[in-house]
């Protein structure tokens, strides 16, 4: 049993009050994730600020063509918006593919960015772990580390960002937006999360007193030539050891523009922009998609137990860029691989 203060924000500029007043507190909304932490004594926030009854709940077209999705828009509602499904599948895909149905509806789209990693040694509060306890060291790197990275990996932690709507939206080039004591920003979503380095303890770079608001979705959807293929241990509520998000736009047989990221992979949704690069202008064919796979793997490295990945990750990149080119995205409901 841990003792904290609960308080509810009133609007955005008493959460970020709350927030920057106390370093320990801790901002909760669904509570999918940060409930499991207290439970299992990962973490202790001295204050939970409430913030489930803020109003960031709407998902909107913005003046660019584009979509806003407030913080607080549950995970299943932003799956099944008629807009978001017809013109950001990928999206709705994602988010579908992982967790089950009631941790969908709880979850956030704020939380979803923010929830920690599943590293086992994380959640075990006997194991040395450098993000839960920094210069403990990483039990991982000599331990059981078969869901654990094969890239952007460092000597201080090899874990995985958990979550699938998180890959997609890396694809898409979407964007977060935050407010703190110091006003409002936009943080490009590649540059919202961190690779560990030596401060594995921190998963991104949103300020100590800053509070998401919202993330914007650009125009382009990729609604046509799309995928989210996610390899798992078994078929549904488990997280992924490799994921890919792609989306293409084709003209004939021939790509035109491309995206591509990965889940399961590394620290952070991973997002290649040098394979985009190697993708566009050319013909959606295997030599094409090998040599795609091969650019995102290059520097891919395996310990013990995970070195499976490497190969599993080009076998599906070269599927999800198949599925994408033939307009024939998997399916999130059948989840037999095409
Ligand atoms: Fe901790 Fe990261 Fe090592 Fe897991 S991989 S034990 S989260 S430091």
């Amino acid at each position: 049993m841990i003792n904290f203060q609960y308080v509810r924000a009133h609007d955005v500029a008493d959460a970020v009050r709350h927030i920057a007043a106390d370093p320990s507190a801790k901002f909760i909304a669904g509570g999918t994730n940060l409930v499991d932490l207290m439970k299992q004594d990962v973490q202790r926030p001295s204050r939970l600020i409430d913030i489930s009854q803020l109003p960031l709940n709407k998902i909107e077209e913005t003046a660019n063509g584009g979509m806003r999705v407030g913080a607080l828009v549950p995970n299943a509602d932003l799956a099944y918006h008629t807009v978001v499904a017809r013109r950001y599948p990928m999206l709705a895909s994602a988010i579908l593919s992982g967790a089950s149905a009631q941790l969908r509806n709880m979850a956030s789209t704020g939380g979803n960015l923010l929830q920690r990693t599943r590293c086992y040694y994380f959640y075990d509060t006997a194991a040395p772990c450098n993000k839960r306890a920094p210069g403990s060291g990483c039990s991982a790197i000599a331990g059981i580390n078969r869901m654990h990275a094969i890239l952007g990996t460092s000597d201080s932690c090899i874990a995985t960002h958990p979550s699938d709507m998180c890959v997609a939206l890396a694809a898409l080039d979407a964007t977060v937006c935050v407010t703190g004591g110091a006003g409002t920003r936009r943080i490009a979503f590649s540059e919202f999360h961190r690779l560990p380095g030596d401060t594995p303890e921190h998963d991104t770079n949103l300020g100590s007193d800053e509070i998401i608001t919202a993330v914007e979705l650009p125009a382009k959807g990729f609604a046509a030539n799309y995928t989210y293929l996610k390899i798992r241990d078994r078929l549904s509520y488990a997280f992924a050891l490799v994921s890919v998000a792609v989306g293409l736009e084709m003209e004939a047989d021939t790509i035109r523009d491309a995206r591509l990221a990965l889940g399961g992979v590394a620290h952070k949704p991973w997002r290649n922009v040098s394979a985009e690069a190697a993708l566009r202008g050319r013909k959606a064919n295997q030599s094409t998609f090998d040599t795609v796979a091969g650019v995102v793997l290059r520097d891919a490295k395996g310990f013990v137990h995970n070195s499976f990945k490497i190969d599993l990750a080009r076998a599906a990149i070269v599927r999800a860029l198949k599925q994408a080119a033939a307009g024939s995205p998997q399916s999130q409901s059948s989840k037999k691989i095409a």
